[in-house]
């Protein structure tokens, strides 16, 4: 990680947290706002333990510089010099993995894969309530785009879950009655 140093003074001391969440050089008392903080492409910033305004590389680049350090260092062998692709491989991999940490260390959150529970909870919410407010249902319909929705985050959190164990779940009923619902039973 780099300190951000205040140019105020010389460069030479780090901007320091204020408990009022601006940035202070402890040398000349230059004030220094987030919105001010000047970032290269793949830098983010944070706050050392130490309580210093901090830069290092955005962890998500780093994990996929380590990814792609790993794939270079297994397909070495098709490189004319495959011992110094194996090494360089493992020194980008070194580097990539420090830099990560260095991030995770400055408080930076660990990078999301994919699509996390919460964001498909909403997005099959959002995509009933669509249909929902667009058109005109009925009661049975309705109830039925609702068990589409339970049966959807079910099969997420419970994947292979039965539609008797969906219903258990979420409606605390047996099966049998939410067939008979709308004469629903097949
Ligand atoms: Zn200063």
């Amino acid at each position: 990680m780099n300190p951000i140093c205040c140019p105020q003074c010389g460069g030479l001391s780090a901007y320091c947290v204020r408990p009022d969440g601006l940035f202070q050089c402890p040398e000349c008392g230059d004030l220094l706002d987030r919105r001010d903080i000047d970032l290269d492409g793949m830098e983010v910033w944070g706050v050392a333990a130490d309580g210093t305004l901090s830069t290092t590389t955005d962890p998500a680049h780093s994990l996929d510089c380590l990814m792609e350090a790993i794939e270079d260092f297994l397909t070495a062998d098709e490189c004319p010099n495959a011992e110094y692709a194996r090494l360089d491989s493992m020194r980008n991999a070194t580097e990539s993995l420090a830099a990560y940490i260095d991030a995770r260390r400055l408080g930076i959150k660990r990078p999301e894969f994919g699509y996390t529970e919460e964001s498909v909870r909403t997005a099959v919410n959002a995509g009933a309530d669509m249909v929902l407010g667009a058109i005109s249902l009925g009661e049975p319909e309705e109830d039925a785009i609702n068990l589409v929705v339970n049966a959807a985050i079910t099969s997420l959190t419970n994947p292979g879950a039965s539609f008797a164990e969906m219903v258990e779940e979420n409606y605390g009923e047996d099966a049998e009655e939410v067939r008979s619902w709308w004469g629903w039973s097949k």
